[in-house]
């Protein structure tokens, strides 16, 4: 059995968790990678806030895992060792990759 786990599906920066959401990038949906069985998809449009957007048209893969990994780390209120940071930024480069390789353009959005 494929257990699937969708991303991309939120109105706060799919990056860093900031609600000061400022574009949109337009994004067709991509399978992330189907590891160990399981399969996750990217669904939909992605929203950035301004700080990460500018990251995403640098193409600074580095620091968009390393905001994504912080947010991920703040919204459960953990602090993840060197090893499980390492791991968490690891499947958050495979999604992050996918995502700068699929996306195909962007606009600014009004609401704050
Ligand atoms: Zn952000």
């Amino acid at each position: 059995m494929i257990s699937e786990i969708f991303v991309g599906q939120s109105s706060v920066c799919d990056f860093c968790d900031s609600e000061m959401v400022v574009v949109v990038f337009y994004c067709p949906d991509f399978i992330v990678s189907e590891a160990g069985g399981i399969k996750q998809h990217s669904i939909g449009d992605w929203m950035a806030c301004h700080e990460c957007a500018n990251l995403v048209y640098e193409s600074d893969k580095t620091k968009l895992v390393d905001s994504s990994v912080r947010s991920y780390e703040n919204r459960r209120g953990i602090a993840y060792t060197q090893e499980e940071r390492e791991a968490v930024g690891i499947y958050m480069d495979e999604i992050i990759e996918g995502f700068l390789s699929h996306y195909t353009g962007s606009d600014l959005i009004d609401e704050a």
